[in-house]
């Protein structure tokens, strides 16, 4: 895979786009439509933009109504658009910098100057996309973070409510870890942390949320999936971080299952019921999965 910045160009005609693609195609890893339609489809596809050069008028959809529709997606409404075009009073310019454009590109385009602010813009960009990683994820283990965790499950209890659908939690904690700190040292502990965490990591689907929530604490959410989905699913964690033995040491963990149900108002109800099977778990002996159920309060 490339690591080059992603860019889509977008204009009716068509050599306006070759232009413009050659001018950059060194550089960035280049995107073109030649519709407002197809812009809007590729801009919301794999590998999703770093920057939009957009034309403005185009015939069906114009510059103008593309980026409205990609600002109402929040796949696409982060993704900096420049308005390339032949238009240029000031109220023109002004009325693309209302709208939310980053920036504006009068033609007949000046090779230099479109390079320039490109990469300024891609640069902004990247900072951006760091910064934003950085507030949501966990710099030891590179899972989200917990103010990630408790935003995406909101989000998700909400909507698994409004459609019905099946939500179910995991609740990971490390068995007696803070031995394994005691007998070989915090920074081994820190491998040790990062080895399960890479476990919860690759366990996770595309859809789900795995993130650290605590020292050694892990969460898994899992869209559409029924607490019996879950329970195979932990079972399966518990048994390959059994084997894993990072740095020869012998480590497991204790599990906590809970699934949505009507009693389940808020997140924090969910997060509450998977602790309460993760601390019976812990009881009955650790390095086992508990599901929670109403009787066993
Ligand atoms: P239990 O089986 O009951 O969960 O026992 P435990 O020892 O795992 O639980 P406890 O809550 O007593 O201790 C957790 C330990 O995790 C204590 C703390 O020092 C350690 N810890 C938390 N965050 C980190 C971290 O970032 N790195 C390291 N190395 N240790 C951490
Ligand atoms: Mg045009
Ligand atoms: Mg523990």
């Amino acid at each position: 895979m490339s690591n080059k910045a992603v860019i889509l160009i977008v204009d009716d005609v068509p050599t306006n786009v070759q232009a413009l693609a050659l001018l950059l195609k060194e550089e960035y890893a280049v995107k073109v439509a030649t519709s407002g339609a197809r812009a809007v489809e590729l801009a919301g596809q794999d590998p999703i933009p770093d920057l939009i050069l957009l034309d403005v008028q185009m015939p069906e959809m114009n510059g103008y109504d593309v980026l409205k529709l990609l600002k109402e997606n929040s796949d696409t409404a982060q993704i900096p658009i420049i308005f390339i075009t032949g238009k240029d009073t000031v109220e023109d310019e002004e009325y693309g910098l209302e709208l939310g454009a980053m920036d504006y590109i009068t033609k007949p385009i000046r090779p230099s100057i479109v390079k320039a602010r490109v990469k300024t813009h891609i640069t902004l960009k990247q900072q951006y996309d760091q910064l934003v990683g950085m507030a949501t994820h966990d710099q030891l283990t590179g899972l989200y973070n917990r103010h990630y965790l408790s935003d995406a499950l909101d989000k998700k209890v909400s909507q698994a409510k409004r459609h019905r659908e099946a939500l179910s939690v995991i609740i990971i904690d490390i068995d007696h870890f803070k031995n394994v700190n005691d007998t070989f040292g915090h920074l081994t502990g820190d491998i040790v942390l990062k080895a399960v965490a890479n476990i919860v990591y690759d366990s996770a689907r595309k859809e789900d949320v795995a993130a650290r929530f605590g020292g050694e604490e892990f969460i898994v959410v899992l869209d559409n999936c029924t607490a019996q989905d879950a329970l195979v699913k932990a079972e399966s964690l518990r048994s390959v971080i059994q084997a894993l033995h990072p740095q020869d040491i012998a480590v497991t963990a204790s599990f906590g299952v809970a699934q949505m149900d009507d009693d389940t108002q808020r997140y924090e109800d969910l997060l509450k019921n998977a602790d309460t099977a993760l601390y019976i778990a812990k009881e009955e002996g650790r390095n086992r999965v508990v599901l929670y159920e109403k009787t066993l309060l």
